[in-house]
């Protein structure tokens, strides 16, 4: 009982914090892992491969442990009765170790085959269930479960061969090990039989001995094949918790406090993953206060531009500064708190409206809560809730219209009250009411802020102290909504475009 708890325990105690650890590490990934990384592979490293960690932690404080200690006693009788046995028992040993070693690595291989499989029916699930409305929509339930099943069935046949080959090892091990009774006994016997000095008592106790390691052998290679097996989860676990940090702050970075909020763009360029240039030699000031707005065609890197100021990536040339001095002098933690971003798809937790506004700012009162809410017109519409501010939003604010959700997320902006606001295409889901509503609640969130805001409809940037027009990464025309039409210039172009369509 004391064992079981005591080991018990030991889990719990490193399981816990390596989960944590694992989290941890995770989050300080940048931006660009997360592009690269499935949420099913994510999921199931953190859930089925900790599990396998778990436990090579139980068989190796366990088994592992005992099952040596409970070999060497009839082994060093045996060696006491006969000092002969000890060259042949190494010889076996030898035998035995290196053919259990070897099929034993063809399990950890078939393991980390099994474990890629499972991420991959964890990701199909999860794809699943993001996507309902879609499979709904479309009636995907049919193909859905097909592809469920086809991945299961991978699964399966990975298990299935990852099993046998376990089988194949311990079945191995149990032929050896009888083997070496066999011939132990054969070769006693022949002593006893030739007249050697074997008495018949020495002989029993020579027989009793070895029946009793033949126990510890058998548990010791059911247990190692188990471990090779869990390890190749295990080793994903650590795979994840070896990453480095993504972008860790410099040695010496400064917080950035005292913000005027003055952004520059200073000859910068970016490419994803080291493929050709997004954003091609930029330059750009957005004054404190003012409002700049970006605008062009689909694929022009306007994402990607704003996406620079948070430290979502950093520029692989030139830089941008906040006051005149590089964000990357700054602490990612102090330069975060004076950015807020709403985005054209926003993104609630399914916890309480309360808690959605709260992420805004650590500790926020429930006064500043509802005094954010106010200024982002939802308030009231918050109080009619079943539960009011308590009421919970549901999976990806399935109880909550798009509007609404948007002025959540404007609320949750507000109560950060950061001096650099970026919006990306924040409006361009709703319809002309939720648009209105939402539009009141921007121009109070705007107020005083430096503000860098995507928009593909013009007829929302037209206050815009200053309009960049990007095309192919770079900004092709820049001035204010009179000046840019004044002459033949692309704004003008998409601004008739968009004004005959509408
Ligand atoms: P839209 O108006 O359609 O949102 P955009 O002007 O904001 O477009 P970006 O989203 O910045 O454009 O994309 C610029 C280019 O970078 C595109 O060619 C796009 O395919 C590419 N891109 C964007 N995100 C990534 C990513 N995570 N990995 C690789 N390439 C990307």
């Amino acid at each position: 009982f004391l064992e079981l708890c005591l080991r018990q325990l030991l889990v719990v105690r490193v399981v816990v914090p390596l989960r944590v650890r694992l989290l941890q590490n995770l989050l300080q990934q940048p931006l660009a892992f997360y592009n690269d990384q499935k949420r099913g592979e994510l999921i199931s490293r953190m859930s089925s491969d900790v599990s396998s960690a778990t436990i090579c932690l139980n068989t190796m404080t366990g088994p592992l442990l005992q099952e040596p200690l409970k070999l060497l006693g009839p082994v060093i009788v045996l060696v006491a009765i006969k000092w002969w046995f000890a060259p042949l028992l190494i010889l076996f040993m030898g035998v035995i170790i290196v053919s259990v070693r070897r099929t034993s690595q063809k399990v950890h291989r078939r393991a980390k085959v099994r474990q890629r499989t499972i991420a991959r029916v964890t990701e199909a699930m999860v794809q699943m269930f993001s996507g309902i409305r879609v499979v709904k929509a479309f009636g995907l339930e049919r193909a859905k479960v097909v592809q469920y099943t086809q991945r299961n069935e991978e699964f399966a046949r990975d298990a299935m061969a990852t099993e046998t080959t376990k089988a194949w090892t311990r079945t191995k091990m149990e032929l050896y090990t009888n083997l070496i009774m066999v011939f132990a006994i054969v070769v006693a016997m022949l002593v006893v039989g030739g007249g050697g000095r074997f008495s018949p008592g020495a002989l029993l106790a020579f027989l009793m001995f070895m029946a009793q390691t033949y126990r510890p052998a058998k548990v010791l290679t059911r247990s190692y094949t188990d471990l090779m097996d869990h390890l190749a989860g295990a080793g994903r676990v650590f795979e994840f918790m070896d990453l480095p940090p993504g972008m860790p702050d410099k040695p010496g970075a400064i917080p950035l406090t005292d913000v005027v909020g003055t952004v520059r763009y200073e000859d910068v360029s970016f490419a994803y993953n080291g493929n050709g240039n997004v954003l091609d030699h930029v330059n750009l000031e957005v004054p404190a206060g003012q409002v700049v707005a970006l605008v062009g065609p689909s694929g022009a890197g306007k994402s990607t531009l704003v996406n620079l100021v948070p430290r979502f990536y950093d520029p692989i040339s030139g830089r941008i500064t906040i006051d005149g001095t590089d964000i990357r002098e700054f602490t990612r933690e102090s330069l975060l708190r004076q950015i807020a971003i709403v985005t054209q798809d926003p993104f609630l937790f399914n916890t309480s409206v309360s808690e959605n506004i709260a992420y805004g700012k650590a500790g926020a009162s429930q006064e500043e809560i509802e005094a954010a809410a106010r200024a982002a017109n939802i308030h009231d519409f918050i109080l009619t809730l079943p539960r009011g501010y308590d009421t919970l939003v549901g999976e990806r604010g399935a109880n909550i219209s798009g509007g609404q959700c948007q002025r959540i997320t404007i609320a949750r902006a507000l109560l950060r009250d950061p001096k650099i606001l970026i919006l990306d295409e924040a409006t361009s889901s709703l319809d002309t009411e939720s648009e209105h509503a939402v539009q009141q609640a921007l121009q109070n969130l705007m107020k005083g802020r430096t503000t860098l805001v995507i928009a593909h409809r013009l007829s929302t940037v037209q206050h815009a102290d200053k309009i960049c027009v990007m095309q192919d990464g770079r900004i092709c025309e820049v001035g204010n909504h009179e000046q840019l039409m004044a002459s033949e210039t692309l704004y003008r172009r998409l601004y008739q475009l968009q004004f005959a369509r509408d």
